[in-house]
């Protein structure tokens, strides 16, 4: 049996919305705030990189960052 527990909000997603929401909903401290995340790392380097930034949408035949770097 899994234990139950209660919030008084449910926030799904901590992207940029959903952070500033809990950020600010959590200033209470009357206020229980739960974030449920599904998605990955968003550490590839090519996020961090301006210059690769387009292969995220676009992927080039020859890639800007070998693939050595992206582990
Ligand atoms: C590479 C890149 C660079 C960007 N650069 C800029 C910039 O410089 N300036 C700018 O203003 N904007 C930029 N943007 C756009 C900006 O990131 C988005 O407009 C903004 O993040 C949207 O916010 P959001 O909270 O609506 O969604 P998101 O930030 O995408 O958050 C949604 C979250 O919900 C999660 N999620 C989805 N479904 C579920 C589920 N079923 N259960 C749990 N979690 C779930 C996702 O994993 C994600 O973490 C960029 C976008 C990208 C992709």
């Amino acid at each position: 049996m899994t234990a139950r527990q209660e919030f008084d909000y449910v926030i799904v997603g901590a992207g940029s919305a959903g952070c500033v929401l809990a950020a600010r909903l959590s200033q209470d401290p009357a206020v229980s705030v739960a974030v449920v995340e599904a998605g990955g790392r968003d550490d590839a380097p090519e996020i961090a990189m301006p210059v690769a930034f387009p292969q995220l949408f676009n992927p080039l035949p020859t890639p800007l960052i070998p693939e050595a770097c992206n582990d």
